[in-house]
């Protein structure tokens, strides 16, 4: 079990900030003066679900201490195993049809099974259809007693008015530095491991405040019981001054080979947040000392700018890794450029090679119709590569397979935006871009690839990039 896991409050008493709402729901259900709907808004990363869910067990548990639920009651045990039926959670982002709310408010008329209330934690409740809204409505016009809906939003502006104004309000705070201080001291108290000043403010200041954040990199960075900030510049490697220098004249002149150190960098394990953030800083002291000398700006402001937005959207994107992949892309991105041209010639020249010698052998192997007649350059007429739903499939795990072993990003990126067939002993590859080709056509890649087929199908296979 993960220490994230592990230390998710169960109870209020361990909800280490929020403490205004916290009191507040605790007398509320101490004076018995709970109303039958919250609206919780938030910030993103506040610890929400889990202030509505210690909320659905206080006021369910048949044991409270202090207001507390007591964890150790029918209620609350089956509440831990998520066994309790009474209580329900709905995640509006994946649920918007007025059906499942109807669905909800048929069941909602009916009593609890077991427990004093039934719950309905509602969670990004903005992403509700409007007909998904006005069922919600009904309801809390009329609400039945043993009813509470806990609605949640990170988006207070999407909610109707109308549903606002028959909810109570809690508008919840970012949780403070000094919280999540607080939180890892008292965690590294529980796990007996020790920590140096030095380290929990890296750990605060790399989790972007987010707690879940602070106490994965907390828990990554524990060794034999101990955290030392040495051990951390060692482990995640702050990069030197001549390795920045290298990659933002790499951005500057959109070198190819700077895919490859991205990839290293990701094999690495290092921190490419970190690396980035530290980039930014790199490419801002770089502007000004060429402003100082009068030299052209506009293409370091340039690469700074989509940076910049690229680093605050990795705050939101499910895998960093492909939006600063992404990032570097778009600085490359120049057809025109001498050195793509030099790098695709030589492609074009193995690729005319390769086909030379694959036409001298004649190969009895079964093979997908109709693939010997693409040539690289006319693919765009044959779509038919892909709609083999068996060969799709093939592929998806074949990629997958190669993200989650070899972490190799830009290769992976590049065989997405490649066509791909796989046949009994042999993986065919059209990439639709000059970088990805370059990027899938080197020496490693093409031994990674091949390591990663014989895994799949326990046999050896031949690659042939078109
Ligand atoms: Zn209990």
């Amino acid at each position: 079990m993960s220490l994230y896991t592990k230390y998710r409050p169960k109870d209020f008493n361990n909800l280490v900030w929020q403490d205004f709402i916290k009191e507040t729901l605790k007398k509320a259900i101490a004076e018995g003066k709970t109303v039958w709907a919250y609206l919780f808004c938030w910030p993103r990363w506040t610890g929400k679900t889990s202030t509505a869910r210690i909320f659905a067990k206080a006021i369910n548990c048949t044991n409270q201490k202090d207001w507390n639920p007591c964890l150790e009651c029918e209620n609350c045990k089956e509440f831990a195993e998520e066994k309790l039926i009474d209580v329900v959670e709905i995640d509006a982002a994946s649920h918007t049809g007025v059906d499942n709310i109807r669905e909800i408010i048929e069941k909602a008329q009916f009593s609890p099974t077991k427990t004093k209330y039934k719950v309905y934690i509602i969670d990004e409740v903005h992403m509700l259809s409007k007909g998904a809204f006005n069922a919600l409505l009904k309801i809390l016009e009329e609400p039945p007693n043993h009813v509470k809906f806990i609605l949640a939003t990170t988006e207070t502006h999407k909610v109707p008015e109308t549903i606002i104004s028959r909810c109570q309000r809690y508008d919840f705070k970012r949780i403070d530095e000094e919280s999540i201080r607080k939180r890892l001291l008292f965690i590294a108290e529980s796990e007996n491991v020790k920590i140096d000043d030095k380290s929990l403010n890296y750990i605060i200041s790399s989790s972007n405040w987010w707690l879940r954040n602070a106490i994965s990199l907390f828990e990554q960075l524990i060794e034999s019981s101990e955290i030392i900030y040495e051990r951390i510049i060692e482990k995640l490697w702050i990069s030197s001054k001549e390795e920045f220098q290298n990659f933002i004249s790499k951005l500057e002149n959109k070198d190819l080979s700077i895919l490859e150190d991205f990839d290293k960098i990701v094999e690495s394990g290092k921190n490419l947040k970190l690396f980035f953030k530290e980039l930014i800083f790199k490419i801002k002291d770089k502007i000004i000392s060429e402003l100082k000398d009068q030299k052209d700006i506009s293409n370091l402001i340039n690469i700074f700018d989509i940076l910049d937005e690229t680093y605050w959207k990795t705050k939101y994107s499910l895998d960093e890794n492909t939006t600063f992949l992404v990032w570097i892309l778009k600085i490359i991105w120049n057809q025109s450029n001498k050195n793509t041209e030099n790098i695709t010639q030589k492609a074009e020249t193995k690729t005319k090679q390769k086909i030379e010698i694959k036409e001298k052998i004649t190969d009895s192997e079964p093979k997908i119709e109709d693939l010997d007649d693409i040539f690289w350059s006319d693919f765009e007429e044959k779509n038919e590569w892909k709609t083999n739903k068996d060969w799709w499939f093939q592929a998806e795990i074949f990629i997958n397979n190669l993200k989650q072993t070899w972490a190799k990003w830009a290769l992976t990126m590049s065989l997405r935006w490649s066509k791909i067939a796989i046949s009994w002993n042999q993986l065919e590859i059209a990439p639709n871009t000059k970088f990805a080709r370059t990027s899938i056509d080197t020496f490693e890649n093409r031994e990674v690839m091949l390591k990663t087929l014989e895994n799949m199908w326990f046999t050896d296979f031949n690659i042939i990039i078109k």
